[in-house]
């Protein structure tokens, strides 16, 4: 903490602390070894969250060329929320993409390299090449990991063409997703969740919902005679309910009902074997194994190794902000925002347009020596599609508690479902989001900022 102060004071002092000799001789000051390079702010990331903060920093109009480097080491940017779109056949994977490099302000120094350790005592972190560049201030932003690891057999069954396993959560395989579906004629299909947080939480649903509605339209499914109908659907989860938020549960629930999908509720895939899908349970009792005709997998997820193993993370590894400033507990030149944070809400691109007002704002008051007074209220929102056509758009803040921007305009029941709704996820969301997220000038709920 003092060692961040010193750093920031000497910044500070210099006439242009950027990637400048004299910013380098201020971070020499405090630490041991000077690194090669240092700029006022380092980004961790170019996802959804790294662009955002990094763009609106720039917007502030306070900094100049390098003053703000961003680390990563991707060559495309994915926008992961359409992800779903392309598992049920509305969208192609190639259209969600952007080479990365042209998607970071040339004003930006750009490191196209990963980061594979932090020095927060020394204000510096070291890259995989093994140098190391120097910051004043240090956002970590590097999203969350997939564990393929965490089901016995599902990489193995995820990579063979001819395996009717898949997931929307990864470039590679989210249009494979699209395939089963489509050549399912009958028998089995199962969706599974599992136990503890993912990115999106309700998204192991909605392809589920997408699904259904397309045996439907095919007349392989009739909701009102499951059993009689040519395929029978189970969603298989690890957590005890359809959805973390009570009133959305609610609704969830009841279309689960409605539309006869069987619900296995704290079941957690541990392992694939051919079309043998096991499910641990809580309580030590004993797993269970289910047979599949089609089966659609979301993995366990979590921090990155490299984030987990460092000093800024909590217990489970992931980096230890407050919960309303977004400023790291420890050190207070730290920032984290998105899916790599701690802060506990749902991990969503929705939520990250929430966050990053209040993580820039309290970044630059805290570089004018001034407080960092603005507050996340946790908000996070989620746009789950329930049949082609129709969204169901929970807004919620931390938790657990409704707060529906269009439920406060028009006095209307988010938690109906909506063609309006699905309007924004299919089209709208996808489109501000390479327009204007990544660019800084979107406020979510809050509308376009400057
Ligand atoms: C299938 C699916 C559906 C979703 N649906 C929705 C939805 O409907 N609505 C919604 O709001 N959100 C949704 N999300 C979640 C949303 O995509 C994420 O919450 C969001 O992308 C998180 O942003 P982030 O910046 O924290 O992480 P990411 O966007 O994942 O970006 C992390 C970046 O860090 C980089 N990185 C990784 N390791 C390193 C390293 N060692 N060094 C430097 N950089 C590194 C990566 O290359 C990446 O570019 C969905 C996600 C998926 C996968």
């Amino acid at each position: 903490m003092l060692q961040a102060r010193s750093a920031s004071l000497a910044c500070r002092a210099a006439t242009r602390c950027a990637s400048s000799t004299l910013a380098s001789r201020s971070f020499a000051t405090v630490s041991n070894v000077s690194p090669a390079r240092s700029h006022r702010v380092v980004v961790i990331g170019g996802g959804a969250a790294g662009l955002d903060i990094s763009h609106k920093l720039l917007r502030s109009g306070k900094f100049s060329q390098d003053d703000i480097a961003v680390v990563d080491p991707a060559t495309w940017h994915h926008y992961q929320p359409g992800w779903t779109l392309v598992g049920g056949g509305l969208k192609t994977k190639e259209e969600l993409r952007r080479p990365l490099n042209g998607l970071v302000n040339p004003k930006f120094k750009f490191y196209n390299d990963s980061v594979a350790g932090f020095s927060p005592e020394d204000n510096s972190i070291t890259l995989g090449n093994g140098d190391k560049v120097g910051y004043e201030q240090l956002v970590v932003v590097p999203g969350i990991a997939i564990n393929y690891g965490s089901v016995k057999g599902l990489s193995e069954a995820l990579a063979d063409s001819r395996s009717s396993v898949s997931t929307i959560y990864n470039y590679d395989t989210c249009d494979k997703a699209y395939d089963t579906i489509q050549k399912l004629q009958k028998g089995t299909a199962i969706f599974t969740q599992p136990a503890g947080p993912i990115k999106c939480a309700g998204a192991p649903q909605k392809i589920m919902w997408l699904a259904l509605d397309h045996w439907k339209r095919a007349g392989l499914y009739d909701p009102s005679k499951p059993s009689g109908s040519a395929i029978q659907i189970s969603f298989a989860t690890g957590m005890p309910v359809m959805f973390g938020v009570a009133k959305y549960n609610a609704a969830l629930e009841q279309l689960r009902k409605e539309r006869g999908v069987e619900g296995l509720f704290q079941h957690d895939l541990i392992a694939i074997d051919g079309d043998k899908a096991t499910f641990a349970l809580p309580d030590g009792k004993e797993a269970v194994t289910k047979r599949f005709d089609l089966l659609h997998v979301v993995p366990k997820m979590g921090p990155h190794a490299f984030v987990k193993s460092s000093a800024l993370a909590n217990e489970a590894g992931y980096v230890d902000v407050d919960d309303g400033t977004t400023r790291h507990k420890k050190y207070s030149n730290v920032w984290s925002a998105g899916d790599a944070s701690s802060l506990p809400t749902s991990k969503t691109a929705a939520a990250i347009t929430s966050q990053t007002p209040v993580l820039v704002h309290n970044l630059l008051q805290t570089l004018e020596g001034k407080a960092a007074e603005a507050t996340y209220d946790g908000y996070a929102s989620c746009p789950l599609l329930t049949e082609y056509g129709k969204v169901l758009l929970a807004e919620f803040k931390y938790g657990g508690v409704p707060s529906e921007t269009f439920g406060d305009w028009f006095g209307i029941d988010q938690a109906v479902p909506r063609r309006s709704f699905y309007y924004l996820k299919k089209n709208f969301f996808p489109w501000v989001y390479y327009n204007h997220m990544v660019k800084g000038t979107w406020g979510g709920p809050k509308g376009w900022t400057n």
